[in-house]
C-alpha cells in the first residue's frame, strides 16, 4: 500500500504494548482501515489528544516493514465531535452506529456514500438540533442499502403486491422475508413487527434523495417509536447477533 492520505473516523482503538495504540477508522479513501500509530501512548507531541473515539481526521497512512499493519505517518484533526463524547446518550447512539460499520465492513473496501453519511449524522449529532432517534432511523436506512440490506417495504415480499394496493393500515413485517406481507399473506408469517402505512412512507422517503433534505423530516412520536423498534429489530436479524452497543442505547436513551 503506498502511502496516501484521507480524511477518516475514528471508530475503535486500543493500546498495544507500552508504547503503540491500534486504531481502526472508517476512511474516505480506503473504506475500514486498521492501523498502528506508534508511539502513541507515551508521546505527549505526536498525535497528542486527537485519537479519540468519533474524531474527524486528516490522516496520512504509510506502508509498515513488510506485509505488517499500516502505520499512521501523520494525523491533523479536523472535527473532534467533542459535544458527542461529552454527552453519554449522543455517545450510545453514535458506538452504535460506528458498530455496525466496524462489523460489517471490509477492511480496504472504499465506500464514499456510506463514509459521507457517517460523517453527516455524526455532524448532526455533535450539534444537536435533530431528534436522535430521527438521526438513527436516517443512518439505518442508508446504512442497510449501502450494505446490500435494504427491507423491501415497497410491495408483498411474497406474492409482490404493491404497497400502494394493501389495504391494512397496520402492515406486519417478516424479519426472515426481508420486508413486508400484504393481509392475504401475513396469515403464514409468526411475525409481531408492524408499520403503519404513513411511516412506511416516512422510512422510505428517508432512504432515498439528498441527505440534507431527508434530515429535516418530522417523524410523529408514534412513527418514531416503530421506526426505531423495527429498524433495530432488522439490523440485529440481518446481522446474526444483536450488536453489544445497542443494549447501552436501548438503556439510557429517552
Ligand atoms: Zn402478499
Amino acid at each position: 500500500m503506498p502511502v496516501f492520505s484521507s480524511p477518516a473516523i475514528l471508530l475503535r482503538r486500543m493500546d498495544y504494548g507500552d508504547f503503540d495504540v491500534i486504531i481502526t477508522l472508517f476512511t474516505l479513501q480506503r473504506g475500514k482501515l486498521t492501523l498502528i500509530a506508534k508511539a502513541a501512548k507515551k508521546s505527549t507531541k505526536r498525535f497528542a489528544g486527537i485519537l479519540e473515539l468519533f474524531s474527524l481526521l486528516e490522516l496520512v497512512v504509510g506502508t509498515g516493514r513488510g506485509k505488517g499493519m499500516p502505520v499512521l505517518q501523520e494525523a491533523v484533526l479536523k472535527n473532534p465531535f467533542s459535544a458527542i463524547r461529552a454527552d453519554f446518550k449522543k455517545t450510545a447512539y453514535a458506538s452504535y452506529w460506528a458498530e455496525l460499520i466496524y462489523n460489517w465492513m471490509e477492511e480496504n473496501f472504499k465506500q464514499e456514500a456510506l463514509y459521507y453519511l457517517f460523517e453527516h449524522v455524526l455532524t448532526e449529532l455533535d450539534k444537536g438540533q435533530i431528534e436522535k432517534a430521527a438521526l438513527s432511523i436516517l443512518f439505518q436506512m442508508r446504512f442497510l442499502a449501502l450494505s446490500g440490506h435494504r427491507p423491501n417495504l415497497t410491495a408483498c415480499s411474497l406474492c409482490r403486491k404493491e404497497l400502494d394496493n394493501i389495504k391494512q393500515a397496520s402492515i406486519m413485517l417478516d424479519l426472515q422475508r426481508g420486508g413486508i406481507l400484504c393481509g392475504n399473506c401475513s396469515s403464514s408469517s409468526a411475525s409481531r413487527l408492524t408499520l403503519a402505512r404513513g411511516t412506511i412512507k416516512q422510512l422510505l422517503w428517508v432512504a432515498s434523495g439528498n441527505l440534507a433534505k431527508a434530515t429535516r423530516i418530522k417523524f410523529s412520536s408514534p412513527a418514531l417509536e416503530e421506526s426505531t423498534h423495527f429498524l433495530e429489530e432488522f439490523v440485529s436479524y440481518h446481522l446474526g447477533k444483536a450488536p453489544r452497543s445497542l443494549k447501552f442505547l436501548r438503556q439510557v436513551r429517552d
